[in-house]
């Protein structure tokens, strides 16, 4: 698999493909990802909770493991100051995209900050729906509601958001291009894009691509976790250039993560984690055996838990 390309698919670049193989290709990455968030987004609500991303830690907190949702929340915040979104009446946002929603944590977070109106999409109809029975539960059905749509092909006019938000879901779309095209058709004028997502790291200069042990331990994280290709930091910052977005910047958060999987792991290893998980099927105990490689793969330096943000020109 290659993991420097931008924009394509799963399969090597030195293989030719047609379009018609590049699309099956994409539908069958889709339906992957759909059955990977069905079966096992019910085990991770019951063992983790309703945030499906990584929490973020300052180096001096002491990490407990009841301290996990504060510290998915302080991801959401942190997220919103390093992009500078507006909490002034007049600036927040009104109206937000939740691009990967999962089961519509970050969604109901933000439309409860900013008394927002938000959508979310996701491929998965399990999530889609127990995202919309979250939100009635919790009293928000009128401003927040989930749908089962692809981030490549949103079902949005042009310029309907004021605030874009992909948290964690970048590292699933096989065509990256694509991928913030759509992100900043559907963002209005002065909107806020924040993508964080999973990269590998950018190559030096004079490397034309990875080394072969870190492509092997991508590889078998993109297997388990239905990824397509990976694409470095640096490689999101020269798409969004390309489009001619505004105040692009990225930073690396990769250190500000690190207690998430062995937490993550620990929680896993409880007997209410191993019962769920055995409850759960395949596709979530094969996503829970790649978990130290996501340790490995952070302590190589080969995974990097990047922010990409940027303004649509007004
Ligand atoms: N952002 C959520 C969930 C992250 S998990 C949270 O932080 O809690 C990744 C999510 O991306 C899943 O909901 C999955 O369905 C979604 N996803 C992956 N590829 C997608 C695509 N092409 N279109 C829409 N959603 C997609």
């Amino acid at each position: 698999m290659a993991t420097t390309a931008v924009g394509v698919s799963a399969t090597p670049m030195t293989e030719k493909l047609t379009a018609a193989d590049d699309d099956q290709q994409q539908q069958k990455l889709k339906k992957g990802i759909a059955e990977f968030y069905d079966e096992s987004s019910g085990m991770w609500e019951n063992i983790w909770g309703e945030h499906m991303h990584h929490g973020y830690y300052n180096s001096d907190d002491v990490v407990e493991l009841s301290d996990h949702r504060s510290a998915q929340i302080r991801m959401i915040e942190q997220a919103l100051t390093f992009a500078s979104v507006s909490d002034d009446p007049e600036k927040k946002p009104k109206t937000i995209v939740d691009v990967g929603c999962g089961i519509g944590g970050s969604s109901r977070y933000l439309a409860r900050k900013y008394g927002a109106e938000c959508h979310g999409i996701t491929l998965s109809p399990v999530q889609a729906e127990r995202a919309n029975a979250l939100a009635a539960a919790q009293g928000l059905a009128d401003k927040v509601s989930f749908q089962v749509a692809d981030a490549l092909n949103q079902p949005f006019p042009d310029g309907k958001f004021d605030l874009v938000w992909s948290m964690e879901s970048g590292e699933h779309m096989p065509d990256k291009l694509k991928f913030v095209s759509e992100l900043t058709r559907v963002a209005a004028p002065g909107a806020t894009i924040i993508i964080v997502t999973w990269c590998h790291r950018d190559l030096n200069p004079g490397e034309k691509s990875l080394r072969p042990e870190e492509e092997k331990i991508l590889n078998k994280i993109c297997s388990s976790f239905y990824l397509p290709a990976w694409c470095s930091t640096a490689d999101y910052v020269k798409l969004l250039e390309s489009l001619s977005l505004q105040d692009i910047k990225s930073a690396d958060w990769s250190g500000n993560v690190a207690p998430f999987w062995p937490a993550v792991i620990k929680t896993a290893l409880s007997w209410k984690g191993i019962t769920s998980l055995l409850r759960s099927g395949w596709k979530s105990i094969r996503g829970a055996m790649v978990m130290p490689l996501m340790i490995e793969g952070f302590k190589k330096d080969v995974i990097k838990f990047s922010i990409i943000t940027c303004k649509k020109p007004e």
